[in-house]
């Protein structure tokens, strides 16, 4: 039997989603971005799913080195690159490939002798002022790249898109121009969409695209599911729990903490167990949808930290044990996160280690 709470996944549905990255994109190679646990779903499954791609992303060194550590054979891109000298010993050790975007890493770099050699992606900030250089500093890394003899030539190219879920702003394609002008003498392969740029910007669309969210099935445009707005997506995280008590409810009866909710008509109140210790947000706004038994039902009461309450309505028939779906298909991530007032990316990689990971 499965746990009281758990986040069913659909690996079916990310080789579709997949699918859906090769059909926008089809002579681009795809660098498949799972960091922060692969947004929540788990990183050694996903990264085992996801064989296909040419190149799975994280964030983080340490990510990476859990993939190497779980036999994950190819090849693993550092978002973060190093920051110190263990990471780069790190990143050689475990034949990891990192982006270079801050002089401190090139000094880093000048330090090492190894017969390694190492596959660098050198970023331009092209706007959003994180990570990268400018169109100067680009032009001086590459030079001082191009000298250290244990980097892999010819150094790849990227840059990152800041408004690429706005589909009316015109930032991205100045992001694009600035990121192609700067590239335009150099040869190495170019990266620059996430889901939203491979979505919404065909510009965009390089040799190697970096899709996260999408993989998941989960729209990056505010306003939009991935399923009514016929991307095609299938999402892949479900997130079920169940009912574990049935309270009958009079009207001016209160619920839940700081009695915030109250009974205006005689009511079924389900008591179902999630709360904001698995990740379900406690600032979710009341009236927010629940599916019990495959019905819509609308939240009531505060979020508390492992259970919420719904109001089931007088003819309800659901019993304790009975499934309840808190998003996943037919409910989707997109408008959960918007009834709390977030984004789904913060929902997916917000469950916690409570939340048991099962595979459909
Ligand atoms: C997270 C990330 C991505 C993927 O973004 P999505 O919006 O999830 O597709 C791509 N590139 C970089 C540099 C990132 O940090």
């Amino acid at each position: 039997m499965n746990p009281a709470a758990y986040a069913e996944l659909d690996l079916e549905a990310l080789g579709h989603n997949l699918k859906i990255v090769r059909h926008k994109a089809p002579n681009a190679k795809i660098m498949a971005v799972i960091k922060a646990n692969a947004y929540g779903h788990g990183l050694p499954r996903v990264a085992a799913a996801l064989q296909e791609v040419e190149a799975i992303a994280v964030a983080r060194v340490d990510e990476a080195i859990r993939l190497r550590k779980n036999g994950h054979t190819s090849r693993i891109v550092v978002l973060e690159g190093f920051s110190c000298i263990d990471e780069l010993q790190d990143i050689l050790n475990f034949h990891l490939e990192a982006v270079i975007h801050t002089e401190h890493q090139l000094a880093l770099l000048k330090k090492v002798r190894t017969d390694k050699i190492f596959a660098a992606w050198l970023k331009l900030d092209t706007g959003m002022n994180r990570l990268g250089f400018n169109e100067q500093g680009f032009a001086f890394a590459y030079r001082q790249l191009q000298e250290i003899r244990f980097i892999e030539k010819p150094i790849r190219l990227m840059t990152h898109l800041a408004n690429a879920d706005d589909l009316q702003n015109s930032a991205t394609l100045q992001q694009i121009g600035k990121f192609k002008q700067a590239t335009e003498h150099f040869s190495g392969e170019l990266s620059i969409a996430n889901s939203a740029g491979i979505l919404a910007w065909p510009e965009a669309i390089t040799d190697w695209v970096r899709p996260g969210l999408m993989l998941f099935g989960v729209s990056p445009f505010p306003k939009k599911t991935a399923d009514h707005d016929h991307f095609g997506l299938r999402p892949v995280m479900s997130l079920h729990s169940r009912i574990i008590a049935i309270k009958q409810l009079n009207v001016g009866d209160a619920v839940g903490y700081g009695s915030q909710w109250r009974c205006q008509k005689a009511t079924r109140l389900g008591v179902i167990a999630i709360g904001y210790g698995d990740g379900y947000p406690r600032h979710t706004r009341p009236e927010t949808p629940v599916l019990v038994n495959g019905i819509r039902v609308p939240l009531v009461g505060r979020v508390s930290m492992d259970m919420i309450t719904v109001d089931l309505g007088i003819g309800s028939d659901a019993k304790p044990g009975d499934p309840v779906l808190l998003w996943g298909p037919g409910l989707p991530v997109e408008e959960i996160a918007d009834c709390a007032e977030t984004i789904p990316y913060t929902l997916l990689c917000g469950i916690t280690q409570r939340v048991q990971i099962v595979e459909k």
